[in-house]
């Protein structure tokens, strides 16, 4: 019989998979090219040339060394290979003005075993963990893993962004750790400097009045996929507790190859016990060590991009055609997804209706904020045109005006 803990994630995900399942049987009976899914991440564009380039070249420098591949395919520290956190450590510092060395870095299993191995050096039972809605569900199961408590603070409606007097309301004496994505899966927003700015003062003040720290945590599996000029940013230099967890799943379109990194910098309170809690954590929650040929292939690579602009031209013919058919959409900033207001107060109604029509698409209740939908438009160019149609059918359902 499955634990208590497994039991609830199990009720948690079936609908989820429910979709996944519907998807792949609407395919079987429609033929794929009618079926319009928007509902997962995965990335559509290869992962740059350079890095299959970077494994093959790996894999014949270490046949051609004394021992063969032993030391490529070896144990290292928990904490990866020295070489790679360096690389990964000046290119940082080379981008964004940091002053990292190879020992602030941790190769992690993605984002997702980044945020646990995070999460698990720095919680305790009972610990709360904010996070602004809406945002990724997995956050509900990580934290659940260490037995803290998601709290979830409303966004602004207008922008997406947090609404600030929540978040502050929502801070307590059990706040632990602040939880950042940005750009934003399943909005596409990217926060505003100003807002990040304010968030520090909100968190220096409570720190203040509570005596202790709280960690800003910044998941940025998405932080070079910006548009219309946007920059690159990160998140350190707002606020001195920051730890960042980083994944290449969607900047390199790796996301079965399961590779990221952790950075903690040295100012942040406690740093080194934190370093070394997170080293510990990756070898005892049974990652030992993020996958080396991939480690040695993203440090070659670091400053390699997958085809944003291809992303770029997804997310203008999506927002514009459905704006255009009469959706409310928030015009995305960054990462590869689109919110769309649901034309009914049900989004779930909403959702099954679009089925009807191919298309498959997420309920906001997944993000914990109802009464929208996410599209994830990471799909081909003809994904894209071809649903056009089925979208227009979908539009004149709930009587929306085209232009
Ligand atoms: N965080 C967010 C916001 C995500 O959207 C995802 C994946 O979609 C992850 C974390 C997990 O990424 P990874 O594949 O690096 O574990």
């Amino acid at each position: 019989m499955v634990s208590k803990r497994i039991e609830k994630a199990l009720e948690g995900n079936s609908a989820i998979r429910a979709m996944f399942e519907e998807g792949k049987e609407m395919a079987r009976e429609f033929g794929a090219e009618h079926v319009y899914d928007f509902s997962l991440g995965n990335p559509a564009t290869p992962a740059p040339a350079a890095l299959n380039n970077a494994i093959r070249a790996l894999l014949d420098e270490s046949d051609a060394k004394e021992g063969g591949s032993l030391a490529l395919h070896g144990y290292m520290s928990n904490s990866g290979h020295e070489d790679v956190r360096a690389a990964v450590a000046e290119n940082l510092n080379r981008r964004f003005g940091t002053s990292f060395d190879f020992h602030n870095i941790i190769m992690t299993v993605g984002a997702a075993g980044g945020l646990n191995v995070i999460f698990k050096t720095i919680l305790n039972p009972g610990d709360e963990v904010i996070v602004f809605a809406p945002f990724f569900g997995e956050y509900c199961q990580y934290a659940a893993n260490f037995d803290a408590r998601i709290v979830a603070v409303r966004p602004d409606e207008e922008t997406f962004e947090p609404d600030l007097a929540d978040f502050a309301a929502k801070l307590s004496e059990r706040t632990k750790v602040v939880l950042v994505n940005t750009p934003n899966n399943p909005t596409g927003v990217i926060y505003k400097p100003q807002t990040m700015e304010r968030i520090a003062r909100i968190l220096e003040e409570k720190q203040r009045e509570i005596g202790r720290e709280i960690y800003l945590v910044s998941d940025e599996p998405y932080r070079e996929l910006v548009y219309d000029g946007s920059r690159e940013d990160f998140l350190t230099k707002y606020y001195k507790n920051t730890i960042v967890g980083y994944s290449f799943s969607k900047s390199l379109s790796l996301p079965g190859e399961r590779i990221g990194y952790v950075a903690v910098p040295g100012e942040a309170a406690d740093a080194e016990n934190l370093i070394r809690g997170i080293e510990i954590s990756n070898r005892t929650l049974g990652f030992v060590n993020a996958p080396s040929l991939i480690q040695k292939a993203v440090a070659r690579c670091l400053d390699e991009r997958t085809d944003v602009g291809f992303y770029d031209g997804n997310r203008r013919l999506l927002y514009e055609g459905l704006t255009r058919l009469g959706f409310d959409c928030v015009k995305p900033e960054g990462a590869f997804y689109l919110w769309v207001k649901s034309p009914v107060s049900d989004e779930g109604a909403f959702v099954d209706e679009a089925k009807k029509y191919h298309i498959l698409m997420v309920k906001g209740s997944a993000f914990a904020w109802p009464g929208y939908v996410r599209l994830a438009y990471c799909v081909s160019r003809e994904t894209i045109n071809h649903s056009m149609e089925a979208f227009a059918k979908l539009a004149a359902v709930y009587g929306l005006k085209a232009d």
